[in-house]
C-alpha cells in the first residue's frame, strides 16, 4: 500500500509538477530534479539517523540485483562469504553469491522450516569471511529478527528489504544495508542502499559500472537515468512518515497492528501460524486454514469484503497478510473482524 495522502498528492501535481511539467516528464538532469533526489537522501538519513561516513544511495534492478552487488563490491581480496539461510530470500542471495566466491552456510534454518532461529552463539562464523549476510526479514516465510545478531569483526549485511523503515535501525552496525523500495519506501523502481563509505572503492574487476557503489556515491545516485516517478513518490513517502513521527513512532503501530493480528491467529483454531513467536515478523503474516479445501472461498469472500492480495508466496502455499508501514490499523481489524466471522460460520 501506499498512504492515500501520499497518492492524492500525485494526483494533484501529476500534469505540474514544476515548471508547467509532470515529474514523469522532467529531465534526471534538471535541478529541480536533482534537488529533489538530494532531499531524499537527507531525509533517509535523518529518519534512520545514518552515522556521517555512510553513503545513502538509490540504484535500480531491485533487490534480486543487490544479491550480486553485494559480493562484487565487498569481497574484495578474500575469497569467502558467510550467508545466513532463514527463508526464501536468503536462499535467492546464497545462490548468486555463489557466482563469485566461496559460500559458507553460516546458520540454515531450514531443519526447522524457517519457523525459528537458533542464537548467533550457536553459528558457525567463519572470521575469514569478507562478510555475513542475512535476511533480516523473510518476507514469504514471516520471520524476523528483532535484534541484530552480533557476529564480531566480520561485517555485517542485511537484506532490509521488507522491514527497513518500520524500526529504528542501528546502522553502525553493518557495512552494507540494501531495500527494494516497494514495501515501506514507496513503489517500485528503486533500491535503497546505505554503505560504510571504506567499503567503496573495492569492487572486482569484472563488476559491471552501474553496479558498483562508488560510481553510484560519484553521481549521487544519478549515474545513468533514473526512474523519475519512483523517486519522487519515495520523497512523499518520506514526508508522511516524518508527519507520522518517524520510525519510533511507526514502530509501535506497528508493533499493535502485528500483535492483534498474531493474538487472532492464536486464539483461533481454525487459522494458524508457524513462526516461533520470538521471530514473527511485524511485516508479513503467513497463516494456514486447518481445511486447506476452504482457502478459494477464504479468498474470494476476503475479496468481497474488500482485503486483498492475502494469498501466500507460490512457494508456501496458504495466506499471507503483508501489514507494511502504510496499512492503516483499521486494515487489520478489518481482517481479524473477517476471519472471527469465517470461522464462526464453518
Ligand atoms: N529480498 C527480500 C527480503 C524481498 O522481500 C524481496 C521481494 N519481495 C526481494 C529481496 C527481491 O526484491 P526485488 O523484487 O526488488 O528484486
Amino acid at each position: 500500500m501506499i498512504p492515500t495522502e501520499v497518492l492524492e498528492q500525485a494526483r494533484a501535481e501529476l500534469l505540474d509538477w514544476h515548471r508547467g511539467m509532470s515529474v514523469l516528464e522532467t529531465s534526471h538532469r534538471d535541478k529541480a530534479f536533482i534537488a529533489m533526489t538530494e532531499a531524499v537522501t537527507d531525509k533517509v538519513r535523518t529518519l534512520l539517523a545514518v552515522p556521517d561516513n555512510y553513503r545513502v544511495l538509490f540504484m535500480q534492478g531491485g533487490a534480486s540485483l543487490q544479491f550480486a552487488a553485494a559480493p562484487l563490491n565487498l569481497l574484495g581480496d578474500k575469497s569467502a562469504m558467510d550467508y545466513v539461510y532463514t527463508g526464501l530470500w536468503g536462499k535467492k542471495a546464497i545462490l548468486d553469491a555463489k557466482r563469485y566466491g566461496e559460500v559458507r552456510i553460516a546458520y540454515s534454518a531450514e531443519s526447522n522450516q524457517f519457523t525459528s532461529i537458533e542464537p548467533v552463539e550457536q553459528w558457525a562464523l567463519n572470521e575469514a569471511a569478507a562478510y555475513l549476510h542475512y535476511t533480516p526479514n523473510e518476507t514469504v516465510h514471516g520471520v524476523e529478527f528483532h535484534e541484530i545478531p552480533e557476529v564480531g569483526a566480520v561485517p555485517l549485511v542485511g537484506d532490509f528489504s521488507s522491514t527497513i523503515l518500520s524500526r529504528p535501525l542501528d546502522v553502525s552496525k553493518h557495512a552494507l544495508i540494501y531495500a527494494g523500495a516497494q514495501k515501506n519506501i514507496g513503489p517500485s523502481g528503486l533500491t535503497m542502499v546505505i554503505v560504510d563509505e571504506q567499503y567503496l572503492g573495492h569492487a572486482l574487476d569484472i563488476c559491471p559500472a552501474y553496479l558498483n557503489y562508488q560510481n553510484i556515491a560519484n553521481s549521487h545516485s544519478l549515474y545513468n537515468t533514473p526512474p523519475t516517478f519512483s523517486f519522487y513518490l519515495i520523497d512523499l513517502v518520506l514526508d508522511w512518515l516524518e508527519k507520522q513521527g518517524g520510525v519510533a513512532a511507526i514502530e509501535d503501530v506497528n508493533k499493535r497492528k502485528s500483535a492483534k493480528l498474531y493474538e487472532c491467529l492464536d486464539q483461533s483454531d481454525f487459522f494458524s501460524n508457524p513462526v516461533v513467536p520470538k521471530y514473527r515478523s511485524r511485516m508479513n503474516v503467513p497463516f494456514f486454514l486447518a481445511d486447506a479445501s476452504q482457502e478459494a472461498r477464504f479468498l474470494e469472500q476476503a475479496e468481497a469484503n474488500g482485503l486483498m492480495n492475502l494469498a501466500g508466496h507460490r512457494a508456501l502455499g496458504g495466506m499471507r497478510a503483508s501489514i507494511y508501514n502504510s496499512m492503516p490499523e483499521e486494515g487489520v481489524d478489518a481482517l481479524c473482524a473477517f476471519m472471527t466471522e469465517f470461522e464462526r460460520r464453518l
